[in-house]
């Protein structure tokens, strides 16, 4: 073993482009074992992954090294945008119909001011109430409730720099009389095809002073940013059930509503669960396959007091301080799990993540009707080919190391769960889209470098059986084989994770799309339209199963509810076992 780690170095984290970064992220990365990264005046470029709070520059990707992850995907943050958001789920709206009703509302100033004063006008006209409409003007380039203000009439308004104007939802769902929000932790590995995992657990944000529509100007009874909040006066008081601060966990939120919503508190998760599928679906379409990369949004959900809810905005970098005990009873965990989710090593696998055993082994990838003397005849060549590559590797640095190819089509894929498997690829810094298309072009090596203690034991590395399984239901998936190809690069990472056959959970992350992985049938992938449906066919059954357990007097009404629940869910959509019910804790 220490052989093997002759070269060891702890896994290089790299902070923004200064160095800077959240308190509990910094916290994790450190408990994790991980280094920081000191290049930042100019140094190396050695880090495995790297963690910006903006988006990256285009370049940055394609500069992107098999042992380096970052927190962003190309053109993922356009569902992040107030403006572009709306254009997206407005779109969607207009061709998939009323399942995309969750957001409310929303006009884009000042291009669509005339549009705006109209419908205020019709409301007038055709509502006795029409005048009381409440709207909520948010300037499209500000956060943490910065710029935002509430009115009735748009004489009222003031005209600044590019806002969105929504209906304001105006009869929210209250705990003790006061507003709040949810804040859901998403992270999307790939978009192409679309893999996405929400957190169990969340926060509340609530605002701090008593709701009530008869005071539209005080944004602490209206606007539930924690940022805004604290700085409120009655922030440390002790508020009725609420308690001092302004946060709970989603755990408090279950126990504050369950005895009085029972089976439909439960519904309500799962139409949050479809928001969010259905909000990341719009922009799937427009985002480009990319490895080693992967998205962390924070969805803010409201619900209001027909439990129904909606969305409010995602946010590209939510927020990861610690301000209060149910930030750390929340995000510490989920940041540990969401490495552990990516297949990022605890400790000193770092740098070494790839490396693999000093012994060459090489693998062919070899089509499947290949005869039994061309296999050992270029299992031969290899290896003296290997052996080559192993000395010249001493020499190197310890980057330079393999990924898993990815799966030409006609190539069987290499059975991951046998040895860990080492090809040196022979040059200095290979980045992901080179190997990709050196494995696409050559179809002659494959490989798979694992540390001992890590992904090997990640639970989306697959056996050859269950990848070309997997082959067999992409392959009607997609418009040509190259595209087919591209999606299969994307979703095979440079630790050796393959999205294609995610863990349905790790931790408390739950895979919320695909619903099932492609050992099932119904799995669809790339189909816009067809993952609309399934979203749907989700739909439809929960509130079928809420339903029936209502009617069901045998049904439990107490803390088994949830299991009974999950189990009806399941037989009704008889996805399989790799389906996951996503549910915050009780
Ligand atoms: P920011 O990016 O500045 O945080 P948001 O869109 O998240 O802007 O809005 C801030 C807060 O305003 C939300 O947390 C929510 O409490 C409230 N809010 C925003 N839009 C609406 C709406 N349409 N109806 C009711 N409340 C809203």
């Amino acid at each position: 073993m220490a052989q093997l780690y002759e070269n060891d170095e702890p896994f290089v984290y790299r902070l923004n482009d200064n160095g800077s970064g959240p308190s509990l992220l910094i916290r994790v990365c450190m408990d994790r074992g991980w280094r920081m990264y000191q290049g930042y005046s100019g140094g190396e470029e050695k880090w495995n992954l790297w963690w910006r709070t903006s988006a990256f520059p285009a370049t940055s990707y394609k500069a992107l090294g098999d042992w380096q992850f970052m927190n962003h995907i190309p053109k993922g943050g356009s569902i992040c945008r107030k403006d572009s958001l709306s254009r997206l789920l407005r779109c969607m709206r207009r061709i998939y119909g009323s399942i995309y009703d969750f957001s409310p509302p929303c006009f884009h100033l000042p291009l669509e001011y005339a549009k705006l004063v109209s419908e205020c006008s019709r409301l007038r006209r055709d509502d006795d109430r029409g005048s009381n409409v409440v709207w909520i003007h948010k300037p499209v380039a500000q956060s943490q409730g910065r710029g935002i203000f509430l009115f009735r009439s748009v004489c009222d308004m003031r005209c600044g720099s590019p806002a969105v104007v929504q209906r304001y939802i105006e009869r929210p769902l209250l705990i003790a009389g006061y507003k709040f929000d949810l804040r859901l932790y998403v992270c999307v590995p790939g978009y192409r095809p679309l893999t996405a995992y929400m957190y169990a657990e969340g926060l509340a944000r609530f605002g701090t002073d008593k709701y009530t529509l008869s005071d539209i100007h005080n944004p602490y009874r209206h606007l539930t940013n924690s940022s805004l909040n604290k700085t409120g006066p009655r922030y440390a008081e002790c508020k009725d059930r609420i308690g001092s601060g302004c946060k709970w966990t989603l755990k408090q939120v279950r126990r504050a509503l369950v005895g009085r919503w029972g089976a439909v508190e439960w519904l309500v998760w799962q139409r949050v669960r479809a928001l969010v599928t259905l909000t990341l679906l719009a922009q799937a379409a427009g985002t480009p396959p990319a490895r080693n990369c992967f998205e962390f949004y924070g969805f803010d959900v409201l619900l209001d007091d027909t439990l129904k809810p909606w969305l409010i905005e995602v946010n590209l970098s939510p927020a990861l301080a610690a301000d209060c005990e149910a930030d750390v009873i929340v995000k510490q965990p989920m940041l540990h799990e969401l490495f552990d989710l990516l297949g990022l090593p605890m400790k000193h696998t770092g740098l070494s993540l790839l490396q693999g055993p000093p012994t060459p082994h090489i693998t062919s990838c070899s089509s499947e009707d290949e005869s039994g003397a061309t296999k050992s005849a270029r299992a031969t060549t290899a290896h003296r080919r290997g052996a080559r590559r192993v000395r010249r590797r001493r020499a190197m640095p310890i980057h330079c190391v393999t990924l898993p190819a990815p799966m030409p089509d006609k190539c069987s894929v290499p059975d991951l769960s046998e040895k860990p498997k080492v090809v040196q690829t022979g040059k200095m810094y290979k980045t992901s889209s080179e190997i990709s298309c050196e494995g696409l072009e050559s179809q002659s090596t494959t490989s798979v470098a694992l540390s001992s203690s890590h992904p090997s034991s990640h639970p989306s590395i697959q056996s050859s059986e269950q990848c070309s399984h997997m082959d067999e239901t992409w392959r009607g998936g997609y418009a040509t084989a190259a595209s087919r190809r591209r999606m299969l690069t994307a979703c095979s990472w440079g630790n050796g994770v393959r999205w294609d056959r995610g863990a349905g959970r790790v931790g408390r992350w739950v895979r919320i799309y695909p619903h099932a992985t492609s050992t099932d049938d119904q799995l669809s992938v790339e189909d816009a339209r067809e993952s609309v449906a399934h979203v749907s066919k989700l739909l439809r059954a929960t509130r079928e199963v809420a339903r029936e357990s209502g009617r069901d007097k045998s049904a439990p009404r107490d803390g088994n509810r949830d299991a009974f629940l999950e189990a009806a869910l399941r037989k009704k959509l008889d996805y399989g076992s790799s389906f996951e019910v996503w549910l915050p804790p009780f």
